[in-house]
């Protein structure tokens, strides 16, 4: 799934936010994250235990990967839970 859109659009924070995804800031990518949408199936966390710690505060730290490696962790999620906006 890719991570930057929502039904085939780029998504934008104002969307995000409003539909309950939480911001975890990075440098050059922002990462959502929507517990109610989230499965648990942990291929986030398989992708990368760096970027992705169940139990850790805040659980996401986007800045423990680069870009390429979160984006693609990011899009191995089947739900849609995860998504990113890059910066800059
Ligand atoms: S990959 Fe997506 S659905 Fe699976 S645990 Fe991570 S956020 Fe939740």
């Amino acid at each position: 799934m890719d991570g930057s859109k929502i039904n085939g659009k780029d998504v934008t924070e104002e969307q995000l936010i409003e539909e309950g995804y939480r911001k975890y800031s990075g440098e050059k990518l922002d990462i959502y994250y929507s517990k109610d949408i989230c499965e648990h199936i942990g291929n986030c966390v398989r992708g990368n235990s760096d970027v992705f710690e169940v139990g850790r505060r805040p659980w996401i730290i986007a800045d423990n990967g680069s870009v390429d490696d979160d984006i693609r962790v990011i899009n191995t999620c089947p739900s849609g839970a995860l998504k990113y906006i890059k910066k800059g």
